[in-house]
């Protein structure tokens, strides 16, 4: 059978985007097309009746707006849905409204003139900073501008949507998302918006698969087309021909049959046949994906990136936003724990320098950033320290190279320490710090890196782009980028020998750990506790289920003597068939 690789590289109806929530559809098209709307500039003599209507439109907004905040906080989490609030508070915002009432006055135009003429040049400021989430959150702000002009024209929202379908629109606003989303709608295609744009995050919140950032989508895909969106890889394909068809409805089964049976392991440890308990925690990378942390059945957050919140802010977080983020997942993972990376700026991450650097991937990034802007960082260190007072709160430093760097970490953090204790505020004295293992040279050291720490947790995605000098985004080497490389294995079996040397317990958050296919190899190389994507857990604890932990051991001694990386594939393929496992990589 073909992969998904072939069958998307072979296709001509295919087009591509960001895969911003996972699963696959095949279904028709309602293509949503939001009128365009007239705005009329003409000059008006009532003035008194120009600014009642303008009242009018407004509370009208309002209604609607807290009408969907009700539907979304049905639908999804409560801070999501505040999305809706949000918006109310900026219709509730006395400086834009006396400033529309002023103008309005003086210039005597129509007030939708003055309306979209005023909100837009508010557009304008946040889409100049160039930000992603800035210009995602001038999109929600158009939303706003569009429902009072529409209210000033005395217009109603309307879609002619049918159930069961999939939208394909330029953009989506989170209110759009929500009301559409009440037709029980299967997927979503968009022009534009990326990872953080609300469609994007509403997506993943109500479980309908999407793809954003098609560019052309609106273009290529017309209303009532049959489309199959593929939210785990990001493609689209346009009217599919019977091969696809086949390829993706067998899928579609495979990925049912995979669902059938994983609530049973919901609430349960993770056991291996034999009794042997490996930790299952999530990866966090936007805060909205707390609903499927907690119903995954994850223990734990075990990686959260907190760069992602720049990445959404647009800027570095105050002290106060920071404390407020990290004690909100913190007291929602309670009593497990969370870990709080420290921003891993840099490489191909948020930008933090204002200059191009030759080797990104070998510059500044993680620790090395940090240390050279101790304000940054100690801002940070203060933030989780205050969220860390109920003791479930973890530390880790990304990108570490050498000890000293490691050293010098743990002063500033002492510093902080200090800062607060004097300033009588709460935290946990003992809050473990730890470190990504992810450069080579950390791997070699890893007991001696291991002591001067409480825990490691092995970061495979870079560690194996630094050990096979691949760029992890880089197609033409993709071949080379190996998980199952002889040399990726020795090197992860290294450094969990050595952290049990020095005593210190170690984990693995790559994307290795989401892949299913290596979930025997890493139990019996001795990891105990893995983080990955909140959704592959259930199936996961599954295939720990199927196995015991001797015989994870001989397949990862034998995964050990081998000399390439097909040749340990094929182990690990044939001790799924003997486990009557079904043979399954990410998931699908
Ligand atoms: C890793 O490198 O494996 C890791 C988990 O960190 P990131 O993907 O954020 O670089
Ligand atoms: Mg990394």
């Amino acid at each position: 059978m073909k992969s998904f690789k072939q069958i998307f590289n072979e296709a001509e109806n295919k087009i591509a985007g960001i895969a911003a929530a996972p699963g696959i559809v095949i279904s028709k098209v309602y293509l949503f097309t939001k009128e365009k709307i007239k705005i009329n500039d003409g000059e008006i003599t009532d003035i008194e009746e120009a600014v009642s209507n303008l009242y009018e439109a407004i509370e009208k907004s309002k209604k609607e707006l807290n009408k969907i905040f009700s539907i979304a906080k049905e639908k999804m989490e409560e801070t999501r849905a505040a999305i809706f609030e949000a918006q109310v508070m900026i219709l509730d915002d006395p400086i834009l409204i006396e400033n529309i009432i002023k103008r309005i006055r003086s210039e005597k135009r129509q007030p939708e003139y003055i309306v979209h003429d005023e909100i837009s040049k508010y557009q304008d400021l946040m889409r100049m900073s160039h930000e992603s989430y800035m210009s995602e959150r001038a999109q929600d702000i158009e939303d706003i501008k569009n429902r009072i002009i529409r209210n000033l024209q005395k217009r109603r929202w309307k879609s002619k949507i049918t159930n069961d379908l999939i939208v394909v629109s330029d953009s989506l606003t989170p209110a759009d998302t929500i009301l559409l989303s009440r037709c029980n709608v299967k997927g979503f295609v968009t022009d534009h918006g990326g990872l953080t744009s609300h469609a994007a995050i509403i997506s993943r919140s109500l479980n309908i698969p999407a793809v954003v950032g098609t560019h052309n989508a609106t273009s290529t895909i017309k209303d009532g087309d049959n489309i199959i969106v593929d939210g785990f890889h990001g493609y689209i394909l346009i009217n599919p021909n019977d091969e696809q068809l086949k390829f993706f409805k067998k899928k579609l089964e495979h990925l049912i049959e995979l669902r059938k049976g994983l609530e049973e392991f919901k609430d349960k440890p993770a056991l291996t046949n034999d009794g042997h308990e490996i930790q299952l925690m999530a990866n966090v990378d936007v805060t909205g994906e707390m609903d499927i942390v907690i119903s995954s059945g994850a223990k734990g957050i075990g990686l959260y990136r907190t760069e992602q919140i720049i990445e959404e802010l647009g800027e570095f977080p105050g002290e106060q936003e920071q404390t407020t983020i990290y004690s909100k997942l913190s007291s929602r993972i309670y009593p497990d724990n969370i870990i709080i990376r420290a921003f891993d700026i840099g490489g191909d991450k948020v930008k933090f320098l204002n200059f191009e650097e030759p080797n990104p991937f070998l510059g500044m990034r993680g620790i090395r950033v940090l240390l050279e802007n101790k304000l940054i960082f100690k801002t940070q260190i203060r933030a989780v320290l205050k969220a860390s007072k109920d003791k479930n709160v973890q530390f880790m430093l990304p990108m570490v190279s050498t000890i000293s760097e490691i050293r010098k970490s743990k002063e500033i953090i002492d510093e902080c320490k200090r800062e607060l204790k004097s300033d009588k505020i709460p935290f946990d004295k003992q809050m473990k710090i730890g470190i990504m293992v992810e450069v080579p040279s950390a791997a070699v050291m890893a007991r001696e890196f291991a002591l001067e720490v409480d825990f490691l947790s092995i970061g495979t995605n870079d560690l194996i782009q630094y050990l096979m000098a691949v760029d992890r985004g880089n197609d033409f080497v993709s071949d080379l980028y190996q998980e199952f490389s002889p040399a990726v294995v020795r090197t992860i079996s290294h450094i969990v020998i050595e952290a049990k040397k020095a005593g210190k317990p170690v984990s693995l958050c790559g994307e290795m750990a989401g892949d299913t296919l290596a979930i025997p190899l890493l139990v019996g190389l001795g990891i105990n506790s893995l983080s990955l994507s909140p959704a592959t857990i259930p199936y996961a604890k599954r295939i720990i289920s199927k196995f015991s932990f001797e015989k994870a051991q001989e397949l990862s001694n034998d995964c050990l003597n081998s000399l390439t990386e097909t040749e340990i594939q094929h182990k690990i393929e044939h001790f799924f068939k003997i486990h009557d496992i079904t043979r399954t990589r990410n998931i699908i």
